[in-house]
């Protein structure tokens, strides 16, 4: 009897730090770190449930976010797949503006994390594909020109282009998209 000498070089799963472990099974290096590990996987569990519960609540949800200049951080996670975490963080650093209004109250500019993460996609009901495939340039405005036209960034221009499959034609160092249904997508907002 007495205790097992057997001594098994592992890396702790929490905190990355090597530590000889009493057991095979043993993955963490210290009962903190076990402890932190569980409460993690807890709180990832619960953000992912709201995630889905958030999502299930149909894109009439999603699509009313998307029309508000701030979100609740809850609402950031389901619109930009990113964590509470990295939320926080991003406004601690001031890369997003936020305005608190107390205690879990925290709304975030959603305008600036749509110019950092795209948005998912709202599933839509398929509709009749647009006739007209091709453009001529005439008929096309560049991304600067849509960009100046509607005052909104570069960055969000192309967003907006890939959110709604809009069709593109790079000519030279210009992208070009069909000037119609850029309007109609402005017109909205
Ligand atoms: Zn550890």
């Amino acid at each position: 009897m007495g205790f097992s000498k057997l001594k098994i070089p592992k890396i702790c799963e929490q905190c990355g730090k090597a530590f000889e472990a009493k057991t095979v099974v043993t993955r963490f290096c210290s009962s903190t770190c076990a402890n932190k590990s569980g409460k993690e996987k807890k709180k990832q569990a619960k953000e992912a449930e709201q995630k889905q519960t958030l999502l299930e609540q149909s894109a009439e949800k999603i699509a009313e976010m998307q029309t508000r200049p701030y979100i609740s951080i809850t609402e950031a996670t389901i619109l930009f797949g990113i964590s509470k975490d990295t939320i926080r963080r991003l406004i601690k650093a001031g890369k997003v503006p936020a305005v608190n209004f107390g205690l879990r109250l925290t709304r975030v500019s959603r305008v600036h994390l749509e110019e950092m993460y795209s948005t998912i996609e709202i599933p839509e009901e398929p509709k009749e594909k647009p006739i007209k495939l091709h453009y001529e340039i005439d008929e096309c405005y560049t991304v600067t020109e849509i960009s100046v036209k509607y005052g909104v960034s570069p960055s969000t221009v192309e967003n907006v282009i890939r959110r709604n499959s809009l069709p593109k034609r790079q000519v030279g160092n210009y992208v070009y998209v069909p000037k119609e249904p850029i309007d109609k997508i402005f017109a909205r907002k």
